[in-house]
């Protein structure tokens, strides 16, 4: 059953971080508009189900009006709302407070703040700190969403560049989209036919999917059950059948190493994780299935 909806509210972001799952930057294309936004709260309304909705991106705070409207949009329907951003926006205290100022009033119930070393290599003092510390003077429920460095643990943390290794080699990565090509050459490498399960979306019962702007209903970023401009959500759905789609049945079957068997792709001996062997099988035939391996913006071409 899904229960939340996230609206990619655009792909363009001030930033193109290695560690990107998609491939944001001050170049993407594909942003919402207010009426498009109504749009597809008309099909979350009929569907019937969805009680969260997230304002996400890319980075949302770079089309403040548009995210803006959305956000009450949203809220006059009765849903809860939620951002993720960067941060970039609070070049200082008082700057923050003026971006926050309108969401006291509006009954956020999550704001999510990316502060990791890939955002942001000054440790001590950044942008997304100080946006989380204005937010939670002005009361609203804010988080940082870091990266936690693993295996190697917080001695990594000499220096940005120690701690990015940390946490590359530590599993807080997903390798795909832009950290595939960028971050994937760092991690440990092991054998492909080790993926033999998904390891963090439920395609049989999915409870939440992304949405962008040109219509991709997305159920892990660039594997779409169809597009909200061509058919409503709610009968997008209705339709879908986890075992019968393309991607998601071989996914379920055998994970992502089944996947590539399937779409006959020859992987390199070794990969850096279930999602790397995934998103390099569906890379390399993307033509093949048009309104599934979508969109673009997800599948780097850098
Ligand atoms: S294995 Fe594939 S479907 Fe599963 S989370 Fe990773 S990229 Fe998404």
């Amino acid at each position: 059953m899904i229960t939340q909806v996230h609206i990619l509210t655009t792909y363009m972001c001030n930033m193109s971080c290695e560690h990107c799952f998609v491939c944001s930057s001050p170049y993407s294309e594909g942003t919402f508009t207010p009426s498009q936004i109504t749009t597809l709260l008309d099909q979350t309304d009929a569907l019937g189900t969805v009680q969260k909705i997230y304002f996400e991106g890319g980075e949302p705070f770079l089309f403040y009006p548009v995210m803006l409207n959305g956000i009450r949009q949203a809220r006059d329907r009765g849903y809860a709302v939620g951002i993720v951003t960067n941060g970039y926006f609070a070049t200082s205290i008082e700057n923050a407070r003026c971006f926050l100022e309108p969401f006291p009033n509006l009954g956020l119930s999550d704001l999510s703040i990316s502060e990791d070393v890939f955002h942001y290599e000054i440790r001590e003092e950044n942008a997304a700190r100080r946006a989380f510390r204005a937010a939670k003077e002005m009361g609203l429920p804010a988080k940082i969403l870091a990266l936690e460095p693993g295996a190697s643990g917080p001695e990594m943390r000499g220096s940005p560049r120690e701690e990015k290794k940390g946490v590359v080699t530590g599993g807080s990565i997903m390798f795909r989209g832009r950290a595939a090509a960028k971050l994937s050459q760092y991690a440990d490498a092991r054998d492909w036919q080790e993926f033999r399960t998904c390891p963090y979306e439920d395609l049989r019962e999915p409870s939440r999917v992304h949405v962008d702007a040109f219509g991709n209903v997305q159920i892990c970023q660039g594997i779409c059950m169809g597009n909200v401009w061509k058919h409503p959500l709610e009968e997008l759905v209705r339709n879908y059948s986890p075992e019968n789609h393309p991607i998601c049945g071989p996914l379920l079957k055998g994970g992502p190493a089944q996947l590539a068997r399937d779409l006959e792709y020859t992987p390199p001996a070794t990969v850096a994780d279930a999602c790397h062997l995934c998103y390099l099988a569906r890379k390399s035939c993307r033509e093949k299935f048009p309104g599934i391996l979508e969109p673009t913006q997800v599948y780097c071409d850098e």
